[in-house]
């Protein structure tokens, strides 16, 4: 991840996909196999016991680190995998506002939260209100804990859904950003 999909960009970008292969970045997850992740709990999903709904527990890193092997920060079991949405970010070698994502990129981590949860060195803090997911160009597939399932949306419906249940008055809106290069 990321891949590209201009023909001009398409062979100085599979060069780029490569060099990032042989530094351990993140896998491309294809289309097909995230479709089959739509609708499924985090019990289908993650295989170490860590499959609580209960309201302090957030699976939308956990479902993404299950698919590219994330291992690193807090994990849902000893040798498992991360499940903070902060401390993902915060290891994305590139990230920044999602209105700034290079337009080559069709496949790459999606990130909200509010901008009071945004330190000044462009880094994510620990506050509740922070969610990710994986995008395609077109869709979102990200684990909703209050829905059970994972999830597949629009970037505008992801978008209204999250501000809806972190922003009911209006007042502190949802930023999105993106993300990509991650140790694995
Ligand atoms: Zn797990």
């Amino acid at each position: 991840m990321p891949i590209y999909h201009t023909a001009q960009a398409g062979m100085v970008a599979r060069l780029v996909f490569w060099g990032r292969s042989r530094i351990m970045a993140e896998r491309v997850v294809p289309v097909a196999e995230l479709d089959g992740y739509v609708g499924k709990n985090i019990s289908a999903i993650c295989s170490l016991g860590y499959t609580s709904e209960a309201p302090h527990h957030n699976h939308c890193a956990h479902f993404v680190s299950h698919l590219l092997n994330l291992h690193f920060g807090h994990k849902c079991a000893k040798h498992g995998f991360s499940i903070r949405v902060d401390e993902v970010f915060n290891r994305c070698r590139y990230r920044g506002d999602w209105k700034n994502q290079p337009k080559i990129i069709i496949e790459n981590l999606i990130f909200a939260t509010q901008s009071t949860n945004m330190g000044h060195d462009g880094k994510m803090m620990d506050g509740p209100n922070k969610h990710m997911g994986i995008w395609t160009d077109t869709f979102v597939y990200n684990y909703s804990t209050m829905n059970h399932q994972v999830l597949k949306e629009t970037v505008p419906d992801f978008l209204t859904r999250l501000n809806g249940v972190y922003n009911p008055d209006g007042n502190n809106p949802v930023k999105l950003f993106y993300g990509y290069e991650l140790p694995v």
